[in-house]
């Protein structure tokens, strides 16, 4: 058994980790490295699409190893070299942009295997947004040379080539309509996607040496791995909690792990840090925001999270049943709930009649989106019935959507911030934007505040975070009990080494492309 964790050991998020596990040759995620990608990059400073794989191999932030890269994202002038690597099934454990954001520029033939709640995400995020060509997750828009100049790509003529579908591997049995869903092209009247093969992951483990198993995370469809090597299980978590309404599956997942008896266990280490602390819980956030809303009466009430924490969505859809009003979410958030449903992930959340969807400006809308409107006709809300009635609605609204809070024009109003604190000097930049814009609008904020001189800060107990206390980190390690633990996707590997001192358990603090053989 050899591990290699080619990114990700540091940092949270960029998770890429190659395990040979003596017969297989599998990469656990392959994620996008947000730390690093922001040394180089920002919104308005890309990697180029026109030079296929270049800026990202130059800037190193996608491993050397040319057989993993799709043929069309070569250009010319940038050698193929590097470690040969067959690769024979990448294991993806959710469907966060920093576990699967850079799939998009591995080749579609190499099968990836996912739950089929993750799939139908990554489906509805690829359709509805224009993707990266590094996010071509679930199908990629073939690229050619440009004739005269051989340092460029483009896409190809979408009448004469077809987007390629990825060879699926499904955790768990999907239903016919998300199967259909994953085969269907973005737009019936654009380009084809010829669907690659979708199967089950079952086949491909016949003998049971890959298990998954669901996890609590702040997106649905979320799992950990086990796989049978020749030095005994491997265990990756991916991304957990063990305070979300799915709690129940990260302790069934912590049960099953304990029974392999790992040689190894991959933990996630996102909130290493000191013990103890407040860990609020999905319901605290559910209540404390059910408080603001219940004593907002006549007043707009803006609900900031991400549609994509399906929980938090489901909080705040009660909050506007139990207060008598209407979620407002926008069509593209409606797109990817209803991929969900069609995988049984949402009971009661579509068919709810206080659900609705904001009639956004929209000049030349895709063909999903006309299709949303369409169905969805008798529940779309435009700024005139928020104007005249704004005590009847909550916008899930974050600050990219600032913008229609101009054609609405909220005399006041409640702004409840339920998302997670900035990470970095951009984000801190974006949130006084949004303190300027709210400010503007005269709305009285919650969740985070800008004091005279300038300091930001987060709190007001409106947003639980969707990875493990660390208490409840160090309760993950000791129950699972491996051999040998590896700290990934942390700043603060030491945290397992000083809390894990006595335990029967070897800590293995590794560095980006360490190579860990058993
Ligand atoms: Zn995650």
């Amino acid at each position: 058994m050899e591990l290699r964790i080619l990114d990700g050991a540091n940092s949270i998020g960029g998770t890429k980790i190659l395990l040979d596990t003596g017969s297989k040759r599998l990469l656990l995620d392959f994620g996008l490295n947000y730390k690093r990608y922001g040394l180089y990059f920002e919104e308005y400073l890309k990697p180029r699409s026109s030079r296929g794989l270049a800026d990202l191999w130059r800037l190193g932030l996608i491993p050397h190893h040319p057989d993993l890269y799709r043929d069309d994202l070569w250009p010319h002038d940038l050698k193929r070299e590097g470690e040969p690597l067959a690769v024979d099934l990448i294991l993806l454990s959710h469907a966060h942009m920093d576990h699967c954001g850079l799939l998009g520029v591995v080749r579609p033939e190499i099968p990836v295997a996912a739950t089929p709640p993750t799939w139908g995400i990554l489906k509805a995020i690829q359709d509805a947004g224009k993707a990266e060509f590094h996010a071509e997750t679930v199908y990629a828009v073939p690229r050619e040379p440009v004739p005269g100049d051989p340092r460029a790509l483009k896409a190809a003529a979408w009448k004469a080539a077809a987007a390629r579908g990825r060879e699926i591997r499904l955790v768990g049995e999907a239903p016919a309509e998300l199967m259909e869903f994953l085969r269907r092209p973005p737009n019936p009247r654009g380009r084809g996607l010829e669907p690659g093969n979708i199967r089950s992951l079952a086949e491909e483990s016949p003998g049971g040496d890959i298990r998954a198993f669901g996890v609590d995370h702040s997106i649905p469809g979320a799992v950990g791995y086990a796989v049978e090597t020749d030095a005994g299980w491997v265990v990756y978590t991916g991304d957990l909690s063990l305070h979300g309404r799915g709690r129940e599956r990260t302790l069934r997942f912590v049960e099953e792990a304990k029974r392999l008896r790992p040689a190894v266990l991959l933990i996630e280490g996102t909130r290493a840090g000191p013990l103890g602390g407040e860990n609020l819980t999905e319901e605290e956030v559910a209540a404390r925001a059910h408080g603001i809303v219940a004593d907002s009466r006549g007043e707009l009430v803006i609900a900031d999270f991400s549609p994509r924490q399906v929980e938090r969505l489901q909080s705040f859809l009660g909050i506007a049943e139990a207060t008598g009003r209407i979620l407002v979410v926008l069509a593209k958030d409606m797109y990817l709930l209803e991929a969900l449903e069609m995988c049984g992930w949402l009971e009661g959340v579509l068919g709810s009649p206080h659900l609705a969807i904001y009639d956004d400006v929209v000049v030349s809308p895709g063909a999903w989106e006309r299709d949303i409107r369409e169905r969805h006709r008798g529940r779309i809300v435009g700024p005139r019935e928020m104007r005249e009635d704004p005590g009847r609605f909550i916008l899930a609204f974050s600050f990219w959507d600032l913008k229609n809070l101009l054609d609405i024009g909220p005399e006041g109003g409640i702004y409840i911030y339920s998302s997670s604190e900035a990470h970095g000097e951009e984000e801190e930049i974006d949130m006084r934007r949004l303190w300027e814009w709210l400010k503007y609008f005269r709305m009285e904020v919650h969740g985070f505040w800008i004091d005279e001189e300038g300091h930001l800060f987060f709190g007001g107990g409106l947003h639980a975070s969707g990875h493990a206390s660390p208490d409840d980190l160090l309760f993950i390690a000791k129950e699972t009990s491996p051999k040998v633990l590896i700290p990934i996707h942390t700043e603060h590997p030491e945290f397992y080494l000083e809390h894990l001192r006595g335990a029967p358990i070897e800590v293995r603090p590794v560095r980006n492309g360490v190579c860990v053989r058993l």
